[in-house]
């Protein structure tokens, strides 16, 4: 491997450059830069080339199969077939081989397969075998191009139900990095695959959450900063029109990924939804080596930005390794980050259950106990990524795959009205009006005085105690597993948080209802939370109570 890094070295150089940062790339692995597609690119004199196909497949829906070719204008390609076959336990389901037979010598190349969907339900396991012309000489590739990575088949779960609660709530990912989030590490799906992979699967919306120091690159520069904002602003066009194509079935929310300071000093990601204007941050972005300087911190930003835009702290309580610490500056929301009432919440839940997840449910539960109306949200901080997360164990020497981090595969459910445009749903995003969940569909609503309140909201009485039903629903699939237990939680700010109600299953169960009476007296909230079988989970924002004649709205 060695030989091959110092034989390419001339011909690439951008190398050099890869090799100055090198301490600092490395640093980024666990964290943000999500290394999909590239690494062989020092290695090999080929163009980027690979297939992608979302993980689930919704009822009815066809089977995309992202193809896509980047870096062609210098390394140009005659793109011969494709040939697609999908597979399950009892053999083959399908053999299809796609012509091209076309020259490719682009930046970006791209486009989308739609294979008929084998009519079984369950796994099957697809490659894409493609064949193409380099320099004269005939090549092929399973799945990708990529060096170091083994072709794994694509696994796809072929879904029988859509996803549970589907016909409450509508499915969104809030976290997602498209292609114009590029640098030399990594780089993400174009958007129109995107809208097509989101479909498939499931989604009605998707969050494009591009990093703030990527969007103001010079187009096809990864470190010039563009005083123009081309990039900044063909990104809104393109959301703008694909969301016209596809006439909001699904759509994506034009939104920014900010690098902003903690009280600190140190770099933490605020989601921006939907702002009018560009917002700069380049702290921890490495484009000017040892410059963490920001334009914005956890206060000013909240100055910078509309009262009624949906601003939400990016996978908040992620450990940061040490040496990210160090040497990019990198750091966490802390609880004096948080405290600007236009903060709408915080995005726990970034692609699996995993520590960050289990410390932001804490964090967030602190919170709420000291008065603090934050909400949660789940994004996937995926960058492409529609079935297996390639990530740069260490930078050009190893890949890996895992199954985390995937579009889609963590998300957030909006109890929204009948006019589901962009506006009302960033409404009710803001309002707390939804459940975050990586696999079973869960719903709370409080009724007293023959009002129904639901998620995010808030019941005002000048009773005390006001006698109170709690309805509790919970829904999940044979893909998520039967239901395990289904919690009500209750918190009275001051105090610690307590079980009011819990159900265990001893059988196969998919969908529960109950109604838990209560008679509190003092101000509170509650929440719900179910588990499967599978180990999946899903969490309500909370309901919050208000008793007692002096309180008012
Ligand atoms: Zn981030
Ligand atoms: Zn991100």
């Amino acid at each position: 491997m060695q030989t091959d890094i110092s034989n390419n070295m001339n011909d690439h150089l951008a190398f050099q450059q890869v090799l100055e940062l090198l301490p600092a790339m490395m640093l980024y692995t666990e964290m943000h830069y999500r290394f999909k597609l590239t690494g062989s690119r020092y290695f090999k004199r080929e163009p980027e080339i690979l297939a992608d196909i979302p993980y689930r497949i919704n009822p009815g829906r066809q089977i995309p199969v992202l193809l896509l070719v980047k870096d062609a204008h210098k390394y140009p390609v005659y793109l011969k077939s494709a040939e697609v076959t999908i597979k399950n336990s009892e053999g083959e389901l399908y053999r299809k081989c796609h012509k091209f037979g076309h020259a490719i010598e682009g930046y970006w190349w791209y486009q989308t397969l739609l294979i008929p969907r084998p009519s079984i339900t369950g796994g099957v396991e697809i490659t894409v075998e493609i064949k193409y012309v380099l320099n004269g000489k005939t090549r092929h590739c399973t799945n990708h191009n990529l060096k170091l990575l083994s072709p794994e088949p694509f696994r796809v779960y072929l879904a029988d139900d859509p996803l549970p609660g589907s016909s409450q709530v509508i499915w969104g990912d809030l976290h997602y990095h498209s292609n114009y989030t590029e640098d030399m590490v990594e780089f993400g799906a174009p958007l129109e695959p995107t809208l097509l992979a989101g479909r498939a699967l499931g989604l009605d919306f998707i969050g494009v959450t591009d990093h703030s120091y990527d969007l103001d690159d010079q187009p096809s520069s990864w470190t010039r900063t563009d005083p123009k904002l081309e990039k900044w602003h063909q990104s809104r066009q393109e959301v703008e029109l694909l969301n016209k194509k596809f006439d909001f079935s699904p759509f994506l929310i034009p939104a920014e990924e900010v690098t902003i300071h903690n009280a600190r000093g140190r770099n933490i990601h605020a989601l921006v939804y939907d702002h009018a204007n560009f917002l700069p941050g380049q702290g921890d972005g490495a484009e000017i080596p040892f410059n963490f300087t920001c334009d914005y911190n956890s206060k000013t930003l909240f100055e910078a930005i509309r009262s009624d835009t949906l601003c939400i702290a990016a996978h908040p309580l992620i450990p940061v390794p040490f040496f990210e610490k160090i040497l990019i500056r990198r750091g966490g929301w802390e609880q004096q980050d948080m405290i600007n009432p236009n903060l709408a919440g915080l995005q726990i839940l970034n692609g699996a259950l995993d520590d960050g997840f289990y410390r932001g449910i804490e964090f967030w539960v602190r919170q709420l106990l000291q008065n603090r109306k934050l909400y949660i949200y789940a994004g996937n901080d995926a960058h492409g990524n529609f079935n297996s997360f390639r990530q740069i164990k260490t930078p050009m020497l190893s890949l890996h795959e895992k199954k985390e981090q995937l579009l889609g595969e963590c998300r957030t459910g909006v109890f929204t009205g009948n006019h589901r445009n962009l506006q009302t749903i960033l409404a009710d995003l803001k309002s707390g009006h939804c459940i975050i969940t990586n696999g079973p569909f869960v719903n709370l609503t409080l009724i007293a005085d023959d009002k129904k309140t639901k998620i995010g909201d808030t019941f005002s009485t000048e009773t005390s105690p006001v006698s109170l039903a709690l309805q509790i629903e919970a829904k999940s699939t044979a893909e998520f597993g039967g239901l395990e237990r289904v919690r009500l939680f209750c918190g009275i700010p001051g105090e610690e948080e307590q079980i009011s109600y819990e159900k265990r299953f001893e059988w196969s169960v998919f969908s529960f209802e109950t109604f838990f009476a209560g008679t509190p007296s003092v101000d509170c909230y509650y929440r719900a939370e179910v588990r499967t079988l599978n180990g999946c989970l899903a969490l309500t924002n909370p309901i919050w109570l208000k008793t007692g004649i002096s309180e008012t709205g």
